[in-house]
């Protein structure tokens, strides 16, 4: 039977994930995070889009415990832009930062998001993470507002942005569609630290009440999607 699957990923492992986590597991929601294994405990201070916030990050020594109900995945060591790296390089942000994340969390890691936005990827990043390293999904910056499963898992396309102006009548459209024969996915993306950046916590709350507890909508992290959708496949051909 075809499902309505939920899911949210989030970037660079700021301090604010821990207040975050403590509000989506409160809804029962489920995440992926997108760590930066090489920034871990650095403080400092950022201007996004003209604004001025904290960008602090969290300490390996909290990633055990902190992100336990939630999936790890790979945002690179030190977030370059890939596209500026050459091979040697691509290869050793991504591997390097996945098996210190493996260490550190005790996780299977199977996905990353690409560091730097929506235009920091090409054909040649995409062959020499897919021949070097175990990641088999990535996530980009491209929101398509569509509840569409990817074509391409190498260039896995969000639904919206935390702060999309339609966030809550995609949020209503999803919660009325009908998942008919095809899966359904609706699929938000962001940063914790874009929720004091913006004031948005007690927005974000409303969300989180309006999306959780529906009986007919699956919980999911994007890894657990990833193995759904991959096994599904597999069987039907
Ligand atoms: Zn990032």
């Amino acid at each position: 039977m075809a499902r309505k699957i939920f899911t949210m990923s989030f970037d660079d492992g700021t301090v604010q994930d821990r207040r975050f986590i403590e509000l989506i597991d409160r809804y029962n929601l489920r995440a992926t995070f997108n760590l930066n294994s090489g920034n871990f405990g650095s403080v400092h201070n950022i201007t996004h889009e003209g604004i001025n916030v904290c960008h602090d990050e969290v300490s390996s020594d909290e990633v055990r415990n902190l992100y336990r109900n939630h999936e790890i995945a790979v945002h690179t060591v030190h977030h370059p832009n890939l596209i500026n790296c050459d091979d040697e390089k691509v290869i050793s942000e991504v591997l390097d930062d996945y098996k210190a994340l493996s260490e550190l969390s005790g996780k299977t890691i199977t996905g990353m998001a690409y560091p730097c936005g929506g235009h920091c990827f090409d054909d040649r990043v995409i062959k020499l993470i897919t021949e070097n390293t175990p990641i088999r999904y990535a996530r980009t910056t491209d929101s398509h507002h569509t509840f569409a499963l990817p074509e391409d898992f190498m260039k896995w396309n969000p639904t919206c942005h935390q702060n999309d102006p339609e966030l809550f009548s995609i949020a209503k459209d999803f919660i009325n569609a009908e998942a008919g024969e095809n899966d359904l996915l609706f699929y938000l993306w962001g940063h914790s630290f874009e929720f004091d950046k913006f004031g948005s916590w007690e927005k974000f709350e409303e969300f989180c009440r309006l999306i959780s507890k529906n009986r007919d909508i699956t919980y999911m992290t994007c890894g657990e999607i990833y193995s759904y959708l991959t096994k599904k496949n597999a069987v039907s051909f």
